[in-house]
């Protein structure tokens, strides 16, 4: 049948040249007659891949020295509580700005197991029914040790594009569905967190990008694993890392370098969503539930006027090969998830269909 156009969230498509390399090298990797996956974390040869990918990521995101890049397991999810764990302190407070699902579950995670975490309600409808960011609303309480943003919702659709003013105050922010999708600058935040399942890497390793300060202050009863210091301590190797998927993704991390970096990836990205949002926006047999300027450039989200051909839609899309487009459970309605690995001939074909499918059932 070919190759499926995947829009799925995660995990998602990788770049086919990193698919063929890591094929190449399964069994033999570099002529030691063993694959990356039976060899040891110790061994020099993982750990001068380990290195690699992180000093690929330090250059491609121009991370400043004074900030740790820690590699660990336990997901997006993990960092929601390890976040609380390292850097509030008890009886402490933080500000989490909510503009969708996961900042949501970020939110929860610290109110119901960590401590004070004060909400801010950051998304709005406006008169025609559309979500917008109500960027105002992003205000820090006084005494708060850290606030919490999440910069991409994957699920909602929404992305931020002007950061609050915190005052001092550390940014922390979830960027596990766009990180590497646009440039950013890393020094106006106390830390990123994401997985590296969505445009990266295959699942399995979580990247935290810390400043030092922020560092050392965990409580007692963090688990090891969580705690940033003991992982800056071992390099990331206090125990046994998720090794494929870190040589994974340094492969696909000299993919970026190759093909012009993250700026490269940005305008292909910004171009890819502008054709499929002019496409939607055009249509009046499909519409897009959030404003133009406040939409993801990687997490499409869109619904069909008439709900009630979803099901026949899902199934057209998988007779053409389309796979994933089917929305979060907890919003329903469609979403093409369209990261740095999708290629611009899969949104092409994708309006394609969406075209075909509106004129036949319009
Ligand atoms: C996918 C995702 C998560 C959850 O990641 P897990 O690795 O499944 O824990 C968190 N935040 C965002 C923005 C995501 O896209």
């Amino acid at each position: 049948m070919g190759k499926a156009w995947n829009y799925g969230a995660g995990p998602s498509m990788i770049p086919v040249e990193v698919m063929e390399k890591a094929q190449k090298e399964f069994l033999d990797f570099n002529g030691l007659g063993l694959g990356i996956v039976e060899m040891s974390h110790r061994s020099a040869e993982f750990d001068a891949v380990a290195k690699h990918a992180e000093l690929m990521l330090r250059k491609l995101l121009k991370v400043p020295d004074n900030y740790k890049i820690l590699f660990e397991q336990g997901g997006g999810r993990g960092q929601f509580a390890a976040v609380p764990l390292n850097i509030l302190p008890e009886g402490g407070k933080a500000d989490y700005f909510v503009t969708g699902h996961w900042s949501r579950s970020a939110y929860l995670e610290c109110k119901e197991r960590y401590g004070e975490a004060i909400l801010h309600e950051c998304v709005e409808q406006d008169d025609n029914g559309q979500y917008f960011i109500n960027y105002q609303k992003m205000q820090v309480t006084e005494g708060s040790s850290y606030a919490f943003i999440c910069i991409n919702e994957t699920v909602n659709g929404i992305e931020v594009n002007q950061l609050p003013d915190t005052k001092g105050v550390p940014l922390i922010a979830d960027m596990s569905s766009n990180i590497l999708t646009r440039n950013i600058d890393v020094s106006a935040f106390g830390a990123i967190i994401f997985g590296a399942q969505k445009n990266l890497a295959p699942s399995g390793i979580t990247v935290t990008i810390v400043r030092e300060d922020l560092i050392g202050k965990a409580r007692k009863y963090c688990p090891s694993v969580l705690d940033w210091s003991i992982l800056a301590k071992y390099d990331s190797m206090y125990n046994t890392p998720t090794t494929f998927s870190w040589y994974m993704a340094g492969l696909a991390l000299d993919w970026i370098e190759s093909i012009g970096g993250v700026s490269e990836l940005e305008r292909r990205n910004a171009a890819k969503a502008d054709l499929l949002y002019d496409y939607v926006d055009s249509s009046d047999f499909y519409l897009c539930p959030i404003k133009r300027q406040d939409r993801s450039r990687v997490n499409c989200v869109f619904t069909l006027k008439d709900e009630s051909k979803n099901a026949i839609f899902l199934q057209e899309a998988k007779k053409h090969n389309m796979i994933g487009l089917k929305g979060h459970k907890v919003l329903g309605g469609m979403r093409a998830s369209i990261y740095n690995a999708m290629p611009r001939e899969g949104v092409e074909a994708l309006i394609k269909f969406l075209k075909e499918f509106e004129s036949q059932y319009a």
